[in-house]
């Protein structure tokens, strides 16, 4: 099976389980697991921040981290596609009281007066106060968009004007590292917090990081052990995670390769199913209402891909697929549709 239904598939390679297995851990709940508290720096600089938060998950890392901005009984706003809403089951809700309103943009990329409309200043009784803005990139439901570094700038400008701040869901701000060449820290210093996860693309089995101030990972340090996610030698899995950042973040570039490639293929046949594939992320269009055909039929050939609506389908490529499956694949899907 040439599985391309997500780029979290992927399994530890010989060099990363060689380097969980080597890995001095301690008690990261007392802070003394030393892979983790140098992984949390690592990282943290990395992003031009003061300190990082290794946590289970992204959704984790971005609950505290809009959790850091927001009061119970305000608002964080974002893309009406961002993963914050559509795949958090609610948890910034259920856990924290904070609502959220959401922007229409086409594929993940708005302009920043988009955001500026939706702000609600200090409205006394009448409204919801906005505390937050949070973005995503690349954006995931967006097709792997990459927000341009102007556009987030602008959007910086407009959050410090309303006394805003500013969280980046950055799952796959790896890839719009690699995509663009803007360095991590330039991305990273326009937000007060950042998530990145190390479980997508760059090829961990588990792991996320939220970087942010001193100060502020201090409060989401506690905040993560009233959530129930304090952990122990958790440097097994920071071991892992520090591989994946150290061997596979410069090989994302044959992810993209490998989705153009792919996309090339299905525009060979069908040239308006594919618009833009910026990074890893392939989104086709089917026929209406063809998209669970396509997925069935695609199994049954030995591709699995997944259908995002009725006539949407995606392949994500990553570390454990290669060049010419990705090809095959594209030729597949062309076939079927
Ligand atoms: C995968 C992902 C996350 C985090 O997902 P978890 O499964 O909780 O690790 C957050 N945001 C985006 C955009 C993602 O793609």
């Amino acid at each position: 099976m040439i599985d391309l239904r997500s780029d979290t598939l992927t399994r530890p390679t010989p060099g990363m389980l060689a380097a969980m297995a080597a890995a001095p851990v301690g008690d990261d709940v007392y802070g003394e697991d030393p892979t983790v508290n140098a992984f949390e720096e690592r990282v943290a600089a990395l992003l031009g921040h003061e300190a990082g938060l290794f946590c289970a998950t992204g959704s984790l890392s971005n609950m505290v981290g809009v959790w850091l901005h927001t009061e119970s009984g305000t608002e964080v706003i974002c893309d009406r596609q961002a993963h914050l809403v559509r795949a958090e089951m609610g948890g910034h809700a259920l856990n924290h009281g904070v609502t959220t309103r959401t922007w229409h943009s086409a594929h993940g990329v708005f302009d920043a007066d988009v955001v500026e409309e939706m702000i609600a200043d200090e409205a006394g009784p009448f409204l919801v106060r906005t505390s937050c803005i949070a973005l995503e990139n690349t954006h995931n439901f967006g097709g792997g968009t990459v927000l341009p570094i102007e556009t987030v700038r602008a959007v910086g400008e407009v959050a410090r004007r309303h006394g805003l701040a500013m969280h980046l869901d950055g799952a796959r701000l790896w890839n719009a590292h690699v995509a663009t060449g803007v360095e991590l820290a330039d991305w990273g210093r326009e937000f007060d917090s950042v998530s990145v996860c190390f479980s997508k693309g760059l090829g961990a089995p588990v792991g996320s990081m939220l970087v942010s101030s001193r100060e502020n990972v201090e409060r989401a340090r506690v905040q993560r052990k009233r959530l129930g996610a304090g952990w122990r030698q958790a440097g097994v899995l920071a071991a892992a995670a520090d591989y994946a950042l150290t061997h596979q973040l410069d090989r994302l570039a044959d992810d993209h390769a490998a989705a153009a490639a792919l996309a090339d293929e299905v525009r060979a046949v069908r040239p308006e199913a594919v618009g833009d594939v910026p990074t890893n992320i392939v989104v086709v269009s089917t026929a209406p209402g063809e998209a669970a055909r396509v997925v069935l039929e695609a199994g049954a050939a030995g591709v699995a891909v997944s259908a995002m609506g009725p006539s949407v389908v995606r392949a994500v490529t990553h570390l454990d697929v290669t060049l010419d499956e990705c090809r095959q694949a594209g030729r597949t899907l062309a076939s079927l549709l």
